[in-house]
């Protein structure tokens, strides 16, 4: 029997904001999750300048650190471009989920702690079955599990990602003031170091490089960094991701939608995962909201478009022999550099 009109698959980020768009377009919606209750997660919390439309649509404004700008440095060159209208915000994951669970509660979203196991679908309706052996029948299931989607993998949609490209993330936050109202991108000779202030005495360190990339060692090949971090108490524990990419050739079969990193993710290095899985969630509630799915792998396309662009040319940059030269020739041609963290505050 269908109970709601959409059962959503993952209360990350992505998935309360699929929710909470549901419920602001007049849906019922259940909500399951089945890991960590606190909801960290490995990630470098930087909302970009055009994250902000998206949180005041969903009604949050969750607490963080104003980030103004991005400093990228390599060696002994450093090249600085601010957000040309307004700031990004950092923003710990534990207080953005904090926020969106108070708001979908708010709207009356049920979220249930339990994991999803398999999904059937009719011309109708969506069934989910989960651990805890309830069958929930909806008439839409979104899949919103992240990077490894059991939803993505059960439809039949994940694409084997070519060999040799993959890349994993770390973080970990240390208890220091932030020195700077940016963030500072650092580039070892094997990984990106990102620093991104979430509080007056907190800054979160993410690092993305090959397999086996190691926090510590990246920040301590980084002699400004490593001067920096000196001292600094770690304050959350040491948390990993990876491997990307993770690729979709679609993100819907029949009734079930695939929204945020499950429906495809190519890298951390534009720090864009939130933006874009908000904007998609949007977009798949709206297709929803017209009993049109099959319009959704459309609008996807496009949200995620300049998005899916821009990160595989840095990551073809960052894995090539220009690597050592990135800030020096973003230090030479200064208008290039501006384009690209222009495009980044959109
Ligand atoms: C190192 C790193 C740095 C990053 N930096 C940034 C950044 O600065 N800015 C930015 O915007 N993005 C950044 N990202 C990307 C961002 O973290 C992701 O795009 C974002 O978390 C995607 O959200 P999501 O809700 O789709 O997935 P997730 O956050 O992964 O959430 C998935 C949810 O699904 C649940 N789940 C999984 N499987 C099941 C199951 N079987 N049953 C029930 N529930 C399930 C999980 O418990 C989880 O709650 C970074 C990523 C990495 C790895």
């Amino acid at each position: 029997m269908i109970t709601h009109d959409v059962t959503i698959v993952g209360a990350g980020p992505v998935g309360l904001a699929t929710a909470i768009f549901a419920r602001n377009a007049g849906l019922s919606v259940q909500v399951l999750d089945g890991g960590a209750i606190d909801g960290d997660k490995a990630c470098g919390e930087g909302l970009m300048p055009g994250t902000a439309p998206l949180l005041a649509e969903l009604g949050i404004d969750p607490p963080g650190h104003a980030l103004e700008g991005v400093v990228y440095h390599q060696g002994s060159t450093r090249v600085e471009h601010s957000f040309p209208e307004k700031p990004g915000r950092g923003v710990r994951r534990t207080e953005l989920r904090d926020a969106l669970v108070q708001r979908a509660h708010d709207g009356g979203v049920l979220i249930e702690r339990a994991k999803y196991v398999s999904l059937t679908q009719d011309a109708h309706s969506a069934t989910v079955t989960t651990d805890s052996g309830h069958y929930i029948t909806s008439r839409y299931v979104i899949g919103c599990d992240g990077l490894h989607s059991s939803v993505a993998a059960d439809l039949g949609v994940v694409k084997k990602p070519p060999r040799g490209a993959k890349r994993y993330g770390l973080r970990q936050h240390f208890a220091i003031a932030p020195w700077s109202s940016n963030i500072e991108v650092f580039y070892s000779s094997n990984a990106e170091v990102y620093i991104t202030p979430v509080s007056s005495d907190t800054v979160g360190v993410a690092a993305l490089g090959p397999k086996g990339v190691n926090l510590d060692s990246a920040i301590a090949s980084i002699p400004a960094l490593h001067a920096k971090l000196a001292g600094a108490q770690p304050a959350s524990t040491l948390r990993g991701a990876g491997p990307f990419p993770h690729k979709a050739r679609t993100q819907r079969i029949g009734r079930v939608l695939l929204v945020g990193d499950s429906g495809g993710y190519v890298d951390a290095i534009t720090g864009e995962g939130l933006r874009v899985g908000f904007a998609q969630a949007k977009a798949a509630i709206e297709a929803l909201s017209k009993d049109a799915p099959g319009t959704y792998p459309l609008a996807w396309k496009r949200v995620t478009r300049e998005f899916r662009i821009l990160t595989k040319g840095l990551v073809a940059l960052a894995s090539s022999p220009l690597r050592s030269s990135i800030v020096p020739l973003a230090h030479a041609i200064p208008g290039l550099f501006g384009v690209i963290v222009n495009r980044l505050a959109r």
